[in-house]
């Protein structure tokens, strides 16, 4: 029955990739305190892994806003394997009974969050922007529906609530001042009914930067007017240590891959630097970067609308701009040679 359960306490769980701690957590964690402080809650991190990967991920997590972080480590979480960090995590939950539970919208994240939400009986919204409490003390979230055509407001009425929130929706938690309690958990898996288990993880050959932890991002648009744009794009991201986005008109038009598309339906980016190249700035890509530090916009045309928000609006040709750009990126290291001249 919605409103039986009695839970204490916000978690946000915390995902290792790859043996690595994936940054997210720091922006569960700034979502979370909001939800937190509102309720008059503790603030909780919950960190599964692998023998020593959990216990040392926990040690970045704890300075950073955590009141509490629960450490769950054995040898069968080594690798994410949902079926296995679901058991894991619903032992917890049963044993701790959190009020709120937050996940990243990421593939694991996504994951997991739907199993745990079904082992547990909570209620779960999924892919939300923003996270807050209502009158009656349930989790409220924003979240686009319809591809991002219209935002909906949902309420979580049955507990433990569970959101999966997007990526980059939240900037990141600073270090605190203090440092959480780390609490370990220990698990089971022998009661674990595993179907499931993972043979072995082969990485992406690629050398680019990836988009969605990029500090600097280079982004082309429609205005690159044919798929030999994007050399120019990658040539000035390259010479700037930045990895390259682009609109869904340069994806959709098949001179890019989807995995770069910025906005409501590619990713949420909120780099140091965004360079805007021939990208009017409609609604739906704005929406993926325009918590960017600083904007610089490239365009020909002084009324689109990422000119209007820019920080740095250079109204021209990209194709005379940018070579002049990389130039002098070049002439300022000291380095020789001409940018490529992209085909226009
Ligand atoms: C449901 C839905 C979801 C969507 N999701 C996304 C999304 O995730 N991401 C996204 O980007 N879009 C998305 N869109 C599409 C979005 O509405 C726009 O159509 C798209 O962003 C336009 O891309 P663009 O700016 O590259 O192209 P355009 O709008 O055609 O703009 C091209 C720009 O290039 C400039 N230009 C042309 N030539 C030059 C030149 N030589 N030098 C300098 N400037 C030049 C022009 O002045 C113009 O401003 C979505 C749309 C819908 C309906």
């Amino acid at each position: 029955m919605p409103g039986d359960y009695n839970g204490n306490g916000i978690w946000c769980i915390a995902e290792i990739r790859h043996g690595a701690l994936v940054p997210t957590i720091y922006e569960l964690l700034t979502a979370g305190r909001g939800l937190a402080t509102a309720l008059g809650q503790p603030l909780c991190a919950v960190v599964i892994g692998g023998p020593g990967k959990a216990s040392q991920a926990a040690t970045a997590v704890a300075p950073r806003g955590a009141d509490k972080v629960y450490v769950v480590e054995h040898a069968a979480l080594d690798a994410f394997l949902d079926e296995a960090y679901g058991a894991a995590l619903k032992g917890l939950i049963e044993k701790e009974r959190p009020a709120k539970v937050l996940f990243s919208a990421s593939a694991a994240g996504r994951s997991l969050a739907a199993r745990v939400s079904v082992l547990c009986g909570g209620g779960l919204a999924s892919d939300v922007t923003e996270v807050s409490v209502n009158g009656d003390k349930h989790l409220q979230a924003l979240r686009p529906v319809y591809a991002g055509n219209l935002i909906s407001q949902v309420s979580v009425r049955r507990g433990p609530e569970m959101a999966t929130v997007r990526p980059m929706a939240y900037s990141r938690s600073e270090a605190a001042g203090k440092t959480g309690e780390v609490v370990p958990h220990a698990v089971d898996p022998s009661a674990w009914n595993l179907r499931s288990k993972v043979l072995g993880f082969t990485p992406e050959e690629s050398k680019e930067i990836d988009l969605s932890s990029a500090e600097r991002i280079v982004s082309g648009g429609r205005g690159l007017g044919n798929p030999k744009g994007f050399e120019l794009i990658r040539e000035l991201a390259h010479s700037l240590g930045a990895a390259v986005g682009a609109s869904r008109a340069a994806v959709d038009s098949g001179w890019i891959p989807y995995r770069h598309q910025v906005g409501l339906t590619g990713r949420t980016v909120r780099p140091r630097l965004y360079v805007a190249c021939g990208i009017s700035g409609q609604i739906q890509h704005l929406a993926g970067m325009s918590s960017s530090d600083f904007i610089v916009a490239i365009n020909s045309d002084p009324e689109a609308p990422l000119m209007k928000i820019a920080n740095l609006a250079v109204e021209g040709d990209l194709y005379q701009i940018i070579p002049a750009v990389i130039a002098e990126i070049q002439k300022q290291r000291g380095e020789a040679g001409t940018p490529a001249a992209a085909a226009h």
